[in-house]
């Protein structure tokens, strides 16, 4: 039995074992990917040959849901092809983002009613100008893959009857040709750039376009709270696939200690923890509030029921039923910066009632710093109180 404070980590790039080398942006996007499938099985990321073999499996067998993780920016000038991919738009799981620059923009999006018309790039002074008219579409990889896909099985109509040929190789080269085989024959290549460095947006489309990854490590309750929110993806790890009593795993069934659980001595945080009558464990515990003894009793018991049942030959899959709540979990979280404005305001600001303590332990430091990275998109929002008795 082993206790963990909860913690979140926004998801820089390179992932830690590349820090070393340079990462062309396809390698970048396949990290990507591999970092969240590997938090389902608690597996280590490898050099990249393994990341790509990873990357294709996940392709073979389907499993687009790790693709989700990638996010692939274009700058298209070329109007045919543009009011081909709003057609498409909402025939889609999730839509391409599809960006309008006028004053209700925000107004727009949030009745939703997004209205998309070509309007001139304002140019932000302190930037450097990328274009002079263009759409600005962006999508995770499975997105553009499922497009792709249902295009080419006519789900979506071809109303422009437009060839996609060049649009396609533009996604199967942003990726090494791993997402998208190349093409048989490409049509002259219209313009479309593809845009890596998102400070080169304006806020507003960054707003839209640009995504970023939280890792939190947390308990189960807490998990379950935030895949509520919708317009997110997600990668956590598997209690049908983990089992927590090899050693690799750790050998012991983890938990998260609950910040409104007292613990003056910080005894949930100790690395052996013997319950044994008469263990110099037992001697301080037995001094300590009853709720923390009755807390632990819990936590000891659910542990030696799940070994049990293991040894009487169950699957962990099965025998993670007899788990509590604060099952300590990782979980990585990948959304837009319009949907983490919407998640803190829900779970870090009370918009619609006082969210969880334990939501708050994570979201208030996380909006803190957020607020600091992306001023634009964040800056005004107010983070509530923890209130812990
Ligand atoms: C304080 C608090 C207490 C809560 N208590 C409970 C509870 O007791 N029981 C419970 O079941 N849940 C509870 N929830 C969860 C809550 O009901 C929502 O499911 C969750 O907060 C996600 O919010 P959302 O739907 O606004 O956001 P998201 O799921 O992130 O959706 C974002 C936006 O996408 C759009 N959208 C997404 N899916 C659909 C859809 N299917 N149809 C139409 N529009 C869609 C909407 O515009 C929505 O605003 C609670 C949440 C909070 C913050």
């Amino acid at each position: 039995m082993k206790f963990e404070v909860p913690s979140y980590k926004i998801l820089e790039l390179p992932v830690d074992n590349d820090t070393a080398t340079e990462l062309s942006s396809a390698e970048l996007l396949i990290r990507q990917v591999e970092q969240a499938a590997r938090t389902c099985y608690k597996s280590k990321t490898g050099e990249m040959a393994t990341a790509k073999t990873m990357f294709k499996n996940l392709i073979n067998k389907k499993h687009y849901a790790m693709l989700e993780f990638g996010n692939l920016i274009f700058r298209i000038e070329d109007k045919d092809l543009t009011d081909c991919l709003l057609a498409a738009n909402g025939i889609l799981p999730r839509c391409l983002y599809t960006d309008v620059r006028n004053e209700k923009f925000y107004e727009d999006r949030h009745e939703g009613n997004l209205k998309l018309t070509y309007t001139p790039l304002t140019v932000d002074p302190k930037k450097p100008p990328i274009t002079n008219a263009a759409c600005i579409v962006s999508g995770n990889l499975r997105e553009w893959l499922e497009f792709f896909e249902n295009f080419e099985n006519t789900k979506i109509p071809n109303q422009y009857n437009i060839d996609l040929s060049d649009l396609k190789d533009a996604v199967g080269a942003a990726t090494d040709y791993l997402l998208l085989d190349k093409p048989n024959h490409i049509r002259p290549r219209r313009k479309i750039t593809q845009i890596t460095d998102v400070t080169l947006l304006t806020d507003a489309e960054r707003f839209i376009h640009e995504r970023f990854t939280v890792r939190f490590i947390a308990d189960r309750a807490f998990t379950h709270e935030l895949v509520r929110m919708r317009r997110c993806s997600f990668a956590q790890e598997s209690q049908r696939y983990v089992n927590y009593f090899i050693e690799k795993n750790g050998g012991n069934v983890p938990f998260i200690k609950p910040l409104f659980i007292k613990d003056p001595e910080n005894l949930m945080l100790y690395d052996e923890i013997d319950m044994a009558e008469g263990s110099e464990f037992r001697k301080l515990l037995d001094k300590q509030d009853k709720s923390l003894r009755v807390f632990m009793k819990a936590c000891v018991d659910a542990e030696t029921a799940y070994m049990t049942l293991l040894y009487y030959g169950f699957k962990p899959e099965e025998a993670r039923t007899v788990l509590p709540n604060n099952t300590r979990t990782e979980i990585c979280c990948c959304a837009n910066l319009e949907e983490w404005r919407h998640i803190f305001e829900l779970r870090a600001c009370d918009k619609t009632g006082p969210a969880h303590p334990q939501m708050k332990e994570l979201m208030v430091p996380l909006l803190k710093e957020a607020k600091e990275k992306w001023k634009f998109a964040f800056g005004d929002l107010i983070p509530a109180e923890i209130e812990v008795k």
